[in-house]
């Protein structure tokens, strides 16, 4: 006994659930750290899976680990994400239910790692017929290809998502993946044109350089050298040792063969992405009269090529502006300023509608007629909560996003369960803890919200400034107790807000967000000249991304802001249907370094992941619930000599993982541990409580 002590000791407790002290921050955090610096990034909290980034490879994902954790039971073995995909998976066969597994945590937690495991696992361990090959091979090489679009280097991460993502991986009846479905959300388009220092664009403009045939480039008038482009070189860090631009290529490349990308559409995919970077080198100059000329036409013949546009419409269209009198059209010069304006502009349209056009094509390679009943299990990997030095637009929809997700998890954790025993007429001493909600309201009520006040500054006559809307949140939000400006911030000694920013009290923390752009980005205007053109391309997915019909309907589109909150509303839809597993993912430090455990960062993710309030919860509650039914079925050898229930419709056991879950419970014979359970309960027995 003395031993199993050391060893808790040493390695901490495999479930929070477990800890003695487990109201204590303090401890929470030691546990992880033992367990970290022992490598085991992996624990429990109930079935919640607490996840710490290693930052070096463990040997934990081979072939043989994937087999130890199937059809186990999920407390018989260490903590390990294999078990939460595992769990999933066979709830959904047995309870031929829809499930999902949530996977958050801030940018280089390991979120998008933590979901190619999930997807390998299930690709390795369930059944598999010949003919089926093709559809898990397609769904797991979805993700190069994504990434190479959708990822860049970010000061957080080398590999970060920019784009929120969720798949469905589909099941037959048998349990076999037969198929998918993909969406996505909000692309970061703004690096399509710009990156700070020290961050990179999309993976793919590097890969396309440095691993791309002669024949290839040439046809695309393109040089190896990425500092020779103004889009990838901004942020002065094009060649990363940590990436491998070259073998990417290659992984990419031979995964669009397998999606079912033709020839065709390779060409037309990276006649676009050549676009881009030529589009980039364009300089304007100003003339005599103050209007914007492009005095090398190089880049625009090449655009006009690969694009299928005639060079001078495409010159007047980024020149020019074509404004509409009561008869007829005007065509005006534009300034400098706006040529650049115009030219990032279609850059991003471009790039943006492109990326739609491969997740719908990813799709479409994806779907499969030939099962009609299906069950899912849904992946979630959405960027997490962001704050940086200077943070805007993206920043503000992104940790909105994160305030849904926590308001999910809230309803169904921490009040459904509450509700739940209230229901079955259990015992309980209700827990407190924060409901983001209000933070939820603040920015999206219909009419109110931040969004709103955005919306109407965008649609506005006259003339609305990013100054102008800020002045339009003070008037209507500036009493919200988590809204703050300079203006009307609090009592001295607060952190300082610049004139143009406002600060937000998110679940996760205080994020000062610099209003500067808000109203360009949520527009996303792309002028009317400019769409003509790129309707009219002969590039075949141009064509699709931008219809003719869009010309003539000339209703104002949703803005960004009101796009991305409907998105959000139906993707909470789509999650509520279905039973969730969570895994919370912490970055151990800043550095992305292997073994160093920075005790400040983790201890704030902790608190906003509001995993102390989750363990009090489940500490308090019953770890283990299932319908009687179920539980039956699952427990026959021990039902013959003990039985145990409690409410109406489940059987509910408190902390079954100290009789199950102990790292020395497969010592034990079934024998041994019905008398555990007996001796255990015998207390309850006797009172005929819980157990009879
Ligand atoms: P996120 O999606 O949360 O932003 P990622 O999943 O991209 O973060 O992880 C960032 C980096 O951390 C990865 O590129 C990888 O180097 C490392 N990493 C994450 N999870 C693991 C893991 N389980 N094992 C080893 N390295 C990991
Ligand atoms: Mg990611």
């Amino acid at each position: 006994m003395e031993g199993a002590l050391t060893a808790r000791d040493k390695v901490g407790v495999q479930d929070f659930v477990l800890l003695d002290a487990y109201t204590s921050e303090s401890a929470f955090l030691d546990n992880l750290r033992k367990r970290f610096s022992e490598n085991l990034i992996y624990t429990y909290i109930g079935t919640l899976l607490v996840s710490v980034n290693p930052y070096q490879e463990l040997g934990i994902y081979t072939v043989s680990q994937m087999e130890l954790y199937q059809g186990v039971n999920f407390f018989e073995l260490p903590p390990h994400i294999y078990a939460i995909a595992d769990n999933a998976y066979r709830m959904m066969c047995s309870e031929l239910n829809n499930h999902f597994i949530l996977i958050s945590g801030e940018s280089g937690a390991g979120k998008t790692e933590a979901s190619k495991k999930i997807l390998q696992y299930f690709a390795v361990t369930c059944p598999m017929t010949k003919s089926l090959q093709i559809a898990r091979d397609r769904l797991l090489l979805s993700n190069p290809v994504l990434e190479a679009f959708g990822n860049a280097k970010t000061l957080r991460n080398d590999n970060s998502s920019r784009f929120g993502k969720y798949m469905d991986i589909q099941f037959d009846y048998k349990g076999v993946p037969v198929g998918g479905h993909i969406i996505s959300y909000l692309i970061e388009k703004s690096r399509v044109v710009y990156q700070n220092q020290g961050e990179r664009n999309f993976h793919i403009f590097y890969q396309l350089l440095e691993g791309g045939e002669e024949e290839l480039l040439a046809s695309l008038g393109l040089e190896r050298d990425p500092q020779l482009y103004k889009y990838l070189s901004q942020g002065h860090c094009a060649k990363e040792s940590s990436i491998n631009d070259k073998n990417d290529w290659k992984t990419v490349s031979s995964a669009f063969s397998v999606i079912d990308f033709t020839e065709d559409d390779l060409e037309n995919l990276f006649g676009i992405i050549a676009s881009v970077l030529h589009l980039g080198n364009i300089c304007f100059e100003e003339n005599h009269q103050g209007c914007a000329t492009v005095p090398d036409t190089h880049e625009i013949k090449w655009i006009s090529k690969l694009l299928g546009v005639h060079p001078s419409i495409l010159l007047e269209a980024l020149t020019h502006r074509k404004i509409e009198a009561k008869t007829e059209e005007v065509i005006c010069p534009l300034t400098l300023e706006l040529s650049v304006y115009a030219r990032d502009a279609m850059a991003k349209a471009v790039y943006g509608r492109t990326f739609t056009w491969l997740v719908n094509k990813i799709n479409s390679s994806l779907v499969n007629k030939d099962f009609t009943k299906k069950t899912v299990i849904g992946l979630l990997d959405i960027y997490g909560f962001e704050v940086f030095d200077k943070n805007g637009f993206e920043q503000f929809c992104i940790n909105y996003c994160n305030e849904k997700l926590q308001q999910l998890l809230i309803e169904r954790t921490l009040k459904a369960e509450q509700a739940e025993y209230e229901m079955e007429g259990i015992e309980w001493e209700p827990i407190q803890y924060f409901n983001n909600k209000i933070i939820c309201d603040l920015v999206e009520e219909r009419h109110k919200g931040i969004i709103s006040i955005l919306d109407e500054e965008c649609i506005r006559p006259g003339p609305a400034t990013d100054l102008s809307f800020l002045e339009k949140l003070e008037e209507k939000v500036g009493k919200h107790a988590h809204f703050q400006t300079r203006k009307l911030a609090g009592p001295k000694g607060r952190k300082r807000i610049g004139w143009m920013e406002f600060r937000l009290c998110h679940y996760a923390g205080e994020v000062t967000y610099c209003t500067k752009g808000f109203l360009e980005k949520n527009n996303d205007l792309l002028y009317r000249h400019l769409k003509e053109v790129l309707c009219r391309s002969k590039n075949r997915i141009l064509k699709e991304c931008f219809l003719v019909a869009e010309l003539e309907n000339r209703r104002r589109p949703p803005t960004v802001g009101t796009q991305f909150k409907n998105s959000l509303s139906s993707l909470l839809e789509i999650l509520i249907s279905k039973e969730p597993s969570y895994i919370r993912c912490i970055k151990p430090n800043d550095r992305k370094e292997p073994s160093k455990f920075d005790d400040l960062l983790i201890r704030h993710q902790i608190k906003y992941l509001g995993l102390m309030e989750h363990l009090r919860v489940r500490r308090a509650g019953f770890a283990y619930r299932r319908k009687y039914e179920h539980f039956l079925q699952r427990t026959k050898l021990i039902m013959t000599t003990i039985s145990l229930f409690t409410s109406r419709t489940k059987i509910f056991i408190r902390f079954p993982r100290t009789l199950f879950a102990t790292e020395d419970a497969f010592e034990f014979s079934k024998h041994q541990l019905v008398a555990r359970i007996q001796a255990k309960y015998k207390a309850c027995l006797e009172r005929r409580e819980y157990v009879k």
